[in-house]
């Protein structure tokens, strides 16, 4: 039978006492399957002791010690006992932190098996984080390996688990060694056999033996493999099930509805796109040339676009934004842009005023912040389909805002947004198109994942004669010789951006920190220069004039917190300032210095860093001076912090995967989507019905985020 369909309960496995049941049930381990899926967090390769004075060479070592004598230091309730033991090469000190247990279990003549982290310290040889296994007073010291072949002996490669209140190792160790035992022979492979072979796979009960209590580091290895690609081939079935759901359910919602959609799409451009084109100043990138058609082409299909995207800070999303929606219009449709900040909001409805008004379309702004009376009539021009474009920020989409036909929706910098917020926009129109734009590139493994199900476009190229940014660090003491520089930029007409930390938490302080510098630029290092500052807590008329002030250039100097870090295009300004640069993540920094380098000009960018570096501070740092394309930049950001980190997928129940992971193990991952998406396409049937409980894999994790259609 399959795993999943050992469904006996824990107390059948022999040695499963009551206390064990109840512990397990505790952390919700109910039955074999559910036991046998817990795989170890952790392997120890316990069959090469290694000599006490050469702990240095490995992470943590395998040693055999005999225990010299018990010593106590500190007293009450940081009494500490310390336990000296040597082998034959050196001595050693454990320093049993919280472990006064260990004075019964260490006992002085007696052999140990170690397993732990080795350092020196006063020194000493020692080690706070250990294992210990007992060899007995009559070890033979001159026999290297003890055995192994008595009973409750754990293996030589020994397992670690991750523990949860009451289950400890051991009983983890006997329990699954007596389930495997008992049920664990006849498990069925579940992959198909093309795969397998292909893949050189393990069978299935052998991959569940191995992964628990491998023989060797080899069979460990192979195990390994064999149950990542099977995780990863699951996440993928799941993600192109709910692709096809989206497709197969809307096409339904269709055929009962009124909508009328073509059943083929087109990547021919609409009228209204070939008039904003022959407007355009420049020519479309390749990039931006190829995103639109595949916009075309989605738009005319007979379900809705779920596309996102992708391009570097720079690349000229907003106008491939400005196709799509005129797309709409041209179908009859509304189409609403939806950007995370006020900032952002307006300067894309500027653009659209400025680019998309002499066409005939009629573009409206819409904030949370409008006068009452204003924002009425627009509500009622919407509703009533006398506004084509409105753009604006999650007021889109407020309770009382209606559209009479919104036919796409916009998502800009997707990546803050939460869920909640897509999908009720999405709610306003009878199943829209969706289009989200990200300038924080995702990484292509997690638009495998968390954005399975979404097709991706990506803009690679730059418009044309934009020059690489020249970044340079700089001491906070060496701060003097960046102003001279920018002095120099300024004389030229050109501009630049000042930007400070701004920390959550402590908005205060650092607000004050960015208050007094944009006065200190102003009055003592710039004064022959327009000064102002922008932070989030301006009202919205001073933040739009302080903005319009910029861009027409009689404010030379913004200083700002880094509510410019998105979005903002003044083309004009060349130099960026980073103050404590140091304090910012990966994907700020590369999107603040992509607020410069907009225009032809040669542009810079001054990360300037205070003493305080700690390493992954200095890290990023090195990781921005030494690259350019933000595709890079964000594959370090997952390096460096983790997915679980990266904005706008905590939710995603990305994480929640058992043994694979989806950035080291990229290229199987890449495999299995092929392999699951081809099976699919011949099968969309496969795992059903009855391989529904598959997905207890995914179980904890809640649906992915983006696919609210
Ligand atoms: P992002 O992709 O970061 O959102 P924007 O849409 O803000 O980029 O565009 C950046 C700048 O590039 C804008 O000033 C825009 O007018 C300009 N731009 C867009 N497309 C082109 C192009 N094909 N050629 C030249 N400039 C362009
Ligand atoms: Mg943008």
């Amino acid at each position: 039978m399959f795993l999943r369909e050992l469904s006996a309960s824990i107390d059948t496995i022999k040695g499963a006492g009551p206390a064990a049941v109840k512990a397990l049930a505790g952390a919700g381990v109910y039955n074999v399957a559910a036991l046998l899926s817990r795989y170890p967090r952790d392997w120890e390769d316990r069959s090469h002791p290694v000599l006490l004075k050469d702990f240095a060479r490995y992470p943590s070592v395998c040693t055999i010690v005999k225990v010299l004598a018990h010593y106590w230091f500190g007293a009450g309730q940081m009494r500490t006992l310390k336990v000296y033991v040597e082998d034959e090469s050196a001595r050693a000190v454990l320093v049993c932190f919280n472990r006064p247990f260990l004075e019964k279990q260490l006992r002085v003549g007696n052999y140990y098996r170690l397993w732990g982290k080795f350092y020196y310290k006063y020194g000493e040889i020692q080690s706070t984080a250990f294992d210990i296994e007992a060899l007995g007073e009559d070890y033979d010291e001159s026999r290297m390996l003890p055995d192994n072949t008595k009973p409750g002996n754990p293996g030589q490669i020994f397992p670690v688990y991750s523990l949860t209140a009451h289950i400890t190792q051991k009983m983890l160790h006997k329990l699954i060694r007596n389930a495997l035992d008992q049920y664990g022979k006849n498990l069925e492979d579940e992959l198909p056999r093309d795969i397998r072979d292909r893949e050189a796979l393990m069978s299935k009960a052998g991959a569940i033996r191995s992964i628990h209590f491998p023989a060797t580091l080899a069979a460990l290895e192979s195990a390994k493999k064999t149950l990542i690609y099977e995780e990863l081939f699951y996440l993928e079935i799941m993600i192109g099930k709910r692709a096809l759901e989206r497709k197969t359910s809307i096409l339904q919602a269709l055929e009962q509805g009124t909508s009328v959609k073509k059943e083929s799409g087109s990547m021919e451009f609409t009228p209204m796109q070939k008039r904003l084109i022959e407007r355009l100043p420049f020519q479309l990138t390749s990039g931006q040339l190829s995103a639109i058609e595949e916009i075309n082409f989605d738009m005319d299909a007979s379900y809705p676009m779920a596309r996102l995207l992708q391009g570097d800070v720079g690349s000229g999303k907003t106008l491939v934004s400005f196709f799509a929606a005129l797309k709409a219009v041209d179908a009859g449709m509304q189409a609403a842009i939806m950007a995370p900040t006020e900032l952002l909001a307006r300067q894309h409805a500027e653009s659209a005023a400025r680019l998309l008004e002499p066409l005939g379309i009629r573009p409206a702004f819409l904030t949370g912040n409008m006068k009452a009376a204003g924002r009425n009539n627009l509500l009622k021009a919407l509703s009533r389909g006398e506004i084509d474009i409105v753009v604006g920020t999650h007021a889109l989409f407020s309770k009382d805002v209606a559209y009479k036909n919104l036919g796409l929706v916009v998502v800009d910098e997707q990546h803050r947004f939460g869920v909640m917020q897509r999908s009720a926009i999405m709610a306003k129109g009878d199943h829209p198109h969706l289009l989200m734009m990200s300038a924080t590139p995702i990484p292509r493994t997690l638009a495998l994942t968390v954005f399975g199900d979404m097709d991706v476009s990506i803009i690679r190229d730059l418009p044309p004669g934009r020059k690489t940014i020249k970044t340079h660090l700089a001491r906070q003491s060496s701060e003097q010789r960046v102003y001279d520089f920018v002095r120099k930029e300024l004389a030229s007409g050109h501009q630049a951006y000042f930007v400070y930390p701004l920390i959550e938490g402590d908005e205060s302080k650092d607000l004050k920190a960015a208050e007094s510098m944009a006065e200190r630029l102003g009055k003592e290092v710039f004064p022959e220069y327009s000064t102002a500052l922008i932070h989030s807590k301006l009202d919205d008329e001073e933040k739009r004039t302080t903005m319009e002030a910029f861009r027409q250039g009689s404010v030379k100097i913004l200083a700002a917190t880094s509510v410019v870090e998105v979005g903002v295009d003044v083309p004009n300004a060349t130099c960026m300032i980073i103050e404590h640069a140091e304090r910012f993540g990966l994907s700020a920094l590369h999107q603040l210095r992509g607020r410069v380098g907009r225009g032809i000009d040669q542009s810079y960018c001054f990360l300037v860093y205070s003493d305080e570096l700690t390493e992954d501070g200095k890290k990023r740092l090195m990781i921005m001076l030494e690259n350019s394309d933000g595709f890079i930049i964000a594959e370090e950001d997952l390096k460096l912090r983790g997915p679980g980190q990266i904005a706008g997928i905590e939710q995603s129940g990305y994480l929640n995967l058992g043994i694979a992971d989806p950035i080291r193990d990229a290229d199987t991952l890449v495999r299995a989507r092929s392999d699951a998406f081809g099976i699919l396409e011949t099968d969309p049937g496969f795992l059903e019905p009855e391989h529904r409980m598959i997905d207890e894999v995914l179980r904890r994790a809640p649906p992915f985020s983006t696919v609210t259609l």
